[in-house]
């Protein structure tokens, strides 16, 4: 690419960027969209793409009854605590017609899952594609930018906004063939959050710093370091989604099934060390700050209900799952005294089996207490991706502290500010990321191309 000008430039080409460019496309405007890496997708590739819709189509045929309002009230019974409501309000309003617009428009291939019902969510509404591999979706989303002929420049990253009195009017892109300036009217900020910078990090989510970090690798916080320097205010910027039990030296997320059925954490003594029912998000700095080597136990029954997802099965296959008789011949095979498990073990068992009080607090044992055949492996805390960012209004525009927006400079998904709560890796209901990521980028278009047709009428 040179130096060019357009109507609505999008950056990063993730789910929100690619819903940004089709909306913009579809509503009448020029748009092409940049991304640095070589490969569009970042975070939205690794997701599961699972997407919260209140009363969708697909819950009415299949009889559900959901609402805006219950969504909003089972998003805010998780996050406790967030530094804007409007948001959640507006992202639950018009999740359902986000859904049905990936469905008719885009031409995704999502279904309702009904199987279960995730984390947080009172009813079914999680809309995801068939194999429940984000991939799929971001490629029903490219095959929609490519039908429509969107530019996509991939290994083009924007280093810089441009900036004229104030004003943003497009960015400075750098490629193997160096500089050029992309203007435009209307810029959308779709590069996801920080987690992949070290120093954003340890700043505004210490708690997590530390962590390995296992999203894509773009996520390197430029919404927030060209926000801060346009005087932009943020939102929620320490909530986070962490995941505590990343298989090492496997780097595959060990489902967490395991532990929702029954299983435990232990460390290299043989103990646990907290209340594994708080969830593979909020329990992952638990493991970061107890520092010891973490092991995961479950049994053979729990394996077998693991096994009916794929990356469990990889794992397994790659020899990942360890495994043994009884408790002595489990933990001799993690190099764990076999007399400390033991104990623990029968515990633990005690408590499942309502015979105790759990001393760390747990109440929900699933299929424990754990018997016959123990597996497992050995564990790490990860970050999966931040939740805060840049505050935006009800359409995507970045607005300042005083509540007026920078002109033309719209953000959406991992950018802006997120609906997880204000801080911590608690307030994470399943699908919150790519809920923001394409609604957000579908309003950011949508106001970005009427506010251009608006000016020239
Ligand atoms: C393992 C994992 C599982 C997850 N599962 C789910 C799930 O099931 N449901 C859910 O809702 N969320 C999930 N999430 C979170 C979700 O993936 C993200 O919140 C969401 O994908 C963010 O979308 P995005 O478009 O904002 O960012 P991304 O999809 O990360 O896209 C941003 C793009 O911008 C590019 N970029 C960055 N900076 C620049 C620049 N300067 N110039 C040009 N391009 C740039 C990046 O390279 C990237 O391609 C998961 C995350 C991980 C890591």
């Amino acid at each position: 690419m040179s130096d060019a000008q357009i109507d609505v430039l999008v950056v990063g080409a993730g789910a929100c960027g690619l819903a940004a460019a089709i909306t913009a496309h579809d509503r009448g405007v020029s748009t092409a969209i940049i991304e640095k890496r070589h490969v569009p997708g970042g975070n939205s590739s690794l997701s599961t793409g699972s997407v919260p819709a209140a009363n969708s189509r697909l819950q009415r045929e299949a009889g559900i009854v959901d609402s805006p309002d219950a969504l909003v009230a089972d998003l805010m019974n998780i996050a406790k605590e967030t530094d804007d409501l409007a948001l959640v309000r507006r992202l639950a309003e018009v999740s359902g017609g986000v859904v049905e617009w990936l469905i008719d428009d885009v031409g995704a291939r999502m279904q309702l899952i009904t199987a279960y019902k995730h984390i947080g969510h009172s009813v079914s509404r999680l809309h995801a594609p068939v194999s429940r591999v984000g991939q799929d979706l971001v490629d029903d989303l490219l095959g929609a930018v490519e039908r429509r002929g969107i530019p996509l420049a991939v290994g083009n990253a924007a280093i810089d906004l441009l900036v004229e009195n104030g004003a943003v009017k497009g960015a400075i892109v750098e490629s193997s063939d160096g500089r050029f300036e992309m203007r435009a009217e209307k810029t959308i900020l779709a590069v996801n959050g920080f987690a992949a910078n070290n120093a954003l990090i340890k700043r505004y989510c210490p708690e997590i710093a530390g962590a390995d970090y296992f999203g894509a690798p773009g996520s390197t916080g430029e919404a927030v370091i060209w926000g801060e320097k346009l005087g932009a205010d943020f939102a929620n910027m320490a909530a986070y989604q962490g995941y505590a039990a990343v298989a090492y030296p496997h780097g595959s997320l060990l489902s967490w099934t395991t532990m929702e059925k029954g299983g435990i954490l232990i460390d290299d003594s043989g103990s646990r060390f907290g209340d594994e029912s708080l969830g593979y998000s909020g329990f992952a700095k638990h493991v970061l700050n107890h520092g010891r080597t973490t092991y995961a136990v479950f049994d053979q029954r729990i394996f077998d209900i693991a096994t009916q997802e794929q990356e469990f099965r990889e794992l397994d296959e790659l020899g990942g799952i360890k495994k043994g008789k009884d408790a002595r011949e489990f933990a001799a095979k993690l190099d764990v005294s076999p007399d400390a498990f033991e104990g623990e073990l029968a515990r633990y068992n005690q408590a499942a089996a309502g015979e105790a009080k759990d001393r760390f607090g747990r109440s929900n044992f699933g299929l424990a207490p754990l018997t016959g055949m123990l597996c497992g492996c050995q564990v790490k805390p990860g970050l999966f991706h931040t939740q805060g960012g840049l505050r935006v209004d009800a359409d995507a525009r970045v607005l300042r502290p005083d509540g007026k927006p920078i002109p033309n400079l719209f953000a959406g998904g991992g950018a802006a500010a997120g609906i997880s709560g204000r801080a911590g890796a608690l307030g994470y209901a399943s699908g919150n990321g790519l809920l923001s990521a394409i609604a957000l980028g579908r309003l950011a278009a949508l106001a970005g191309a009427d506010e251009i047709k608006g000016a020239r009428k």
